[in-house]
């Protein structure tokens, strides 16, 4: 998915084709996964991708285009059941898959027969995931895996995982790395929930204990892994943070429901300091929109660059201002939760609902997940402004050297 297969499709080009699409199979009378399956076949499901393969080599502003005028139309929406899969396995499977890989793993991920994770994190390397320890070791025309993942979203959905191993602990840790496509149905394979302050348990701790692994399904190069994570992580960072809602639309639309529900037409000085509140933050949200709106536009197919960090950490932190400014509109009833606290494991990961004091506390992790906003604030400081770079005394060392509890 090299930048000269971008194709200069027209907008116009994708509505008739939007529009064919409905027309075929309208949204009210057709079961979610056909739809799906011939959104991807028309090459509407990530229009920058190949054509072939989900798209038609057009530009990554056309995805967000035809995603809004489905919204629109009433048509499920294929990403909400496999977020993971959709936002990071998708994206990197199409720059660093091979033809068979792609062939074998986008339709279904796309239609959301297969649910996908990210095993990237583990007990000890989060920010440093570079430092990760789950070991790949080569057996013949296969691998074998042993190791422990953390904070695995929807991996007990899922069926494949996106891993990154150690294949190289003499190399520095940046080269050692390799990448796999996990089967998470494969034996040695276990996954136990890890519960989340809302109560839920959206990821997993997941333990590989000799799981084998194909050749067949290694992403990318040996030693590789690192360029692999790189794609993936940018995307994670422009799938949760550079989102183009229609204007007013989500979280702010709740607060605002939320002050009317409060205050109605009352002009008194309380219901005015709280407008100003909503309306700054209204504000903030719609400079953010505008903002991702014209980076999707410059975008070009293949890894996105670091304005994927910057987008993320401003929706980190007017998400979480946004949902505690709704709890504050709700009064002492801000304070109540909202369900009776229930342990389950959701199905799906949702953030930015009507239901205000769990989203309160839901959003609280948006400054951790996908890179905490400090991480961020490293990235926008050394590849945006040019600043120095933080402190790497490890980097150039054999990873099997570096000093670790
Ligand atoms: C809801 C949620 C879902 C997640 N889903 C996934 C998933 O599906 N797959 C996956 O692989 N991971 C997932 N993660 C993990 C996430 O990517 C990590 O939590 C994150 O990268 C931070 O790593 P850590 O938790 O190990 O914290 P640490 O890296 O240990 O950081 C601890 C603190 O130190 C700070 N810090 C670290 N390094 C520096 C530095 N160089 N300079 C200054 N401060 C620093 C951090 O900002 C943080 O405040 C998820 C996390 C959450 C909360």
């Amino acid at each position: 998915m090299a930048d000269t297969a971008t194709k200069e499709l027209t907008t116009q080009e994708i509505d008739t084709m939007v529009d064919q699409l409905l027309a075929d199979f309208p949204p009210a009378t057709t079961e979610p996964r056909v739809f799906f399956g011939e959104q991807f076949d028309r090459g509407l499901a990530w229009v920058h991708f190949e054509p072939g393969h989900g798209g038609l080599g057009g530009s990554p502003s056309l995805t967000g285009h035809v995603a809004r005028r489905l919204a629109e139309a009433g048509a499920p929406n294929a990403a909400m059941h496999n977020v993971i899969g959709h936002g990071m396995c998708a994206p990197t499977i199409a720059v660093h898959g091979t033809e068979e890989q792609k062939a074998k793993y986008l339709r279904p991920l796309f239609t959301g027969e297969e649910v996908w994770c990210q095993l990237f994190s583990e007990p000890g390397a989060g920010s440093d995931v570079a430092g990760l320890a789950t070991r790949a070791v080569r057996d013949g025309d296969e691998w074998i895996l042993n190791g422990q993942k953390v904070w695995t979203t929807l991996a007990h959905m899922a069926r494949y995982g996106l891993i990154l191993a150690r294949t190289d602990p003499d190399a520095p840790k940046h080269r050692g790395i390799t990448a796999f496509l996990v089967d998470m149905h494969a034996p040695g394979v276990e996954v136990r929930p890890l519960y989340q302050a809302t109560g839920e348990a959206e990821f997993n701790e997941c333990f590989f204990t000799d799981v084998r692994v194909p050749d067949a399904d290694r992403l990318g190069e040996v030693g590789n892994g690192w360029g692999v994570g790189i794609t993936t992580l940018m995307n994670e960072r422009v799938s949760i943070g550079g989102q183009t809602p229609p204007r007013g639309s989500g979280p702010i639309a709740f607060t605002i429901d939320q002050y009317k529900k409060r205050y109605g037409t009352s002009s008194s000085a309380e219901a005015m300091v709280a407008r100003d509140k909503v309306m700054e933050l209204w504000v903030e949200g719609e400079a953010t929109r505008l903002t991702n709106l014209r980076a999707s536009q410059n975008r070009k197919a293949g890894t996105p660059g670091p304005e994927g960090s910057v987008a993320k950490l401003a929706y980190a932190e007017l998400n979480q201002k946004i949902y505690s400014l709704a709890v504050d509109l709700m009064g002492p009833e801000g304070m109540l939760y909202s369900s009776d606290y229930p342990l389950v494991r959701p199905t799906y990961a949702t953030q930015g609902t009507p239901d205000l004091q769990k989203s309160f506390i839901r959003v609280q992790a948006n400054s951790i997940e996908g890179g905490t906003s400090v991480i961020m604030r490293n990235i926008l400081a050394e590849r945006v402004l040019g600043l120095p770079g933080d402190v790497r005394n490890d980097k150039d060392v054999a990873w099997k050297d570096i000093p670790r509890s």
